[in-house]
């Protein structure tokens, strides 16, 4: 047995780094197992929403490639396109090597031991503290942090009830010629229509395109030929240089609960992805903070901490994603009544979901409660919208 310490965080994703800084600055002496070498590649389109970066604890400026003001939704089938625009940034760019490394750099300054290329392999209970068996050695804490991502080696060992969707996503980090690229600045944009469940994105970066596509289905079987016909429809088919990169997205969270006996699973370890975007970072962040949180406020001790995090997710995390969830099935199970919808009201949808990314807004705002959906269907409303777009100037706040 080598090393021992009160808090060990398993994987250095956003969920992962972020928990460890808000630990380590309160003082706990904390670790983050890495099986990777770092910094390292994380398939991901690298999209910061503005919600998450609301939500970040620590500077990333200095990693932020590029800001898109502008976003723009295209209905490919039926030829409709849709453009908001906020005063602060609606999507920042960023490489997740560099994004993960600045977050995991200021947890590592705040005090946390951060152990590279060390794998954990099995978990065991000791009462009052948890064995890891790692690649690199065998470690103890008296809780563990589980931010492995989607494929949660902690949570498997544990043998804890999934109840995830994980759909699968690719992501093409794609180099052309400048002036080719030059088109795509500044703008977040997404096109629906690709395929049936599901959409595609081009994110800028400084000197390359992230391009990616997801299905909402989890059996989507031609991702990578929706992925070809993309390319030649933005024109990046022929001149481009292309590396390819695939995972999954969980779009829907465990059965829960989220923190059991001495471990507590956060990020796509316990499935807190947008279901409506896919978007994982914020609920990363935010369930990091919250898991670090309730340690430090239940003082290490194991019921208190337990059902501190478990009331803090249900309490602001999981209704956030039921309530996108409903969205989700309604935009990706009926594609016909999303063309619908899109074609009557389109551009109010696309500021509504602009809204919610950009952190001014929740889903449980919108459009779900049953008066108000059916608001949303009447073309009366399109005249008196009742659903009013943050003003640009309410995002300088
Ligand atoms: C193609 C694609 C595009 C996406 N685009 C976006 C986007 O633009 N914006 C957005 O907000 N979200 C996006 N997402 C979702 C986002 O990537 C995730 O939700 C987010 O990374 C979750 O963060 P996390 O910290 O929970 O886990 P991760 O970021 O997955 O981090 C887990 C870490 O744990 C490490 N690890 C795993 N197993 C072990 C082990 N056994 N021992 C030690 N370490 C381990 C991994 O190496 C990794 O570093 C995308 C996802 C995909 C697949």
């Amino acid at each position: 047995m080598n090393s021992r310490y009160d808090v060990i965080v398993v994987g250095s994703g956003p969920a992962g780094a972020c928990a460890a800084w808000r630990l380590a600055k309160a003082g706990v002496s904390v670790a983050v197992l890495e099986k990777a070498a770092l910094p390292r590649y994380k398939t991901c389109g690298g999209g910061l929403v503005g919600r998450a970066m609301q939500a970040l604890p620590v500077e990333v400026r200095q990693v932020i490639e590029q800001d898109c003001y502008t976003a723009r939704l295209n209905i490919l089938p039926a030829g409709l396109s849709f453009t908001t625009h906020r005063q602060m940034p609606i999507v920042s760019m960023t490489m997740r090597s560099q994004f993960d490394f600045a977050i995991l750099s200021a947890a590592q300054e705040a005090g946390a031991a951060v152990h590279q290329r060390c794998a954990v392999e099995n978990v065991s209970f000791h009462g009052d503290f948890v064995t890891l068996a790692t690649s690199a050695e065998s470690m103890r804490a008296k809780f563990i942090v589980a931010a492995d991502g989607a494929i949660s080696t902690v949570a498997r060992k544990m043998g804890l009830a999934d109840g995830r969707i994980l759909i699968p996503a690719l992501e093409y980090e794609v180099t052309m010629p400048h002036d080719r690229l030059d088109r795509f600045h500044g703008t977040a944009r997404f096109d629906v229509g690709l395929i049936p469940h599901g959409y595609a994105w081009v994110f800028p970066k400084k000197t390359h395109l992230s391009i990616g596509v997801l299905s909402m289905a989890q059996r989507e079987r031609d991702l990578k030929g929706a992925m070809a016909r993309y390319l030649d429809l933005l024109g990046c088919g022929a001149l481009a240089q292309v590396e390819r990169h695939g995972f999954v997205i969980p779009s829907r969270p465990r059965r829960g609960p989220f923190a059991e006996r001495r471990i507590l699973l956060v990020g796509d370890a316990a499935g807190f992805a947008d279901p409506v975007t896919g978007e994982g970072i914020s609920f990363a962040i935010r369930s990091g903070l919250l898991a670090a949180q309730a340690l430090i406020d239940g003082q290490l001790d194991e019921e208190l901490v337990r059902n501190t995090y478990n009331g803090s997710v249900t309490e602001s995390i999981l209704p956030e994603l039921q309530r996108g969830g409903c969205l989700a099935r309604l935009l990706y199970t009926f594609p016909r009544m999303r063309w619908w919808a899109f074609s009557q009201h389109g551009q109010i949808l696309s500021e509504a979901v602009t809204d919610v990314m950009a952190g001014k807004k929740q889903y449980r705002d919108l459009t779900f409660k049953p008066r108000t959906l059916l608001r949303l269907l009447s073309p009366r409303w399109l005249r008196n919208s009742a659903y009013r777009p943050a003003r640009p100037h309410d995002d300088q706040v």
